[in-house]
């Protein structure tokens, strides 16, 4: 299938499905960004494992983390759960470091970088109308 690289505005879609490859939801109920269920992930750093909350507002660079992280800094990205690797093989453009991913419903997922301060992450959707579809459902709803 093709992939469809989309250019969203900062903080317009709300991941609330991210997942591991092997299918666990990485979405963090008692961590909340804007009263929104956050993205957490294990990260390790210097030999040492912490978790890593991100905001789950696409585009917003908002993270918790429980290790020190210093600008420079790339971490190892794995599931909470089962503990498999997000990393894949795509390479940020900026730091040439492997990127990881978090796999959305229908196939779509979120790439990031793991570089403390590296602002590329990218939003690959491979059936688009119904991630968009799926994505934006939140917003049509009427506003109280
Ligand atoms: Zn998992
Ligand atoms: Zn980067």
């Amino acid at each position: 299938m093709e992939e469809v690289k989309v250019k969203i505005p900062p903080g317009r879609i709300c991941i609330h499905d991210g997942r591991c490859p092997n299918g666990c939801s990485l979405m963090n109920r008692r961590k909340l960004f804007s009263g929104k269920a956050a993205i957490t992930a294990a990260v390790r750093l210097r030999g040492k494992m912490g978790l890593i909350h991100f905001n789950p507002l696409y585009g917003v660079f908002e993270y918790q983390c429980d290790l020190p992280l210093k600008k420079g800094d790339v971490v190892d990205a794995y599931c909470p759960h089962c503990n498999v690797s997000l990393s894949v093989e795509t390479q940020c453009g900026m730091c040439q470091v492997p990127m990881f991913a978090i796999q959305l419903p229908n196939g779509g997922e979120v790439r990031a970088c793991p570089t403390v301060g590296c602002r590329n992450h990218e939003l690959t959707i491979v059936d688009l109308d119904a991630q968009i579809a799926q994505l934006y459902s939140e917003e049509r709803r009427p506003k109280m």
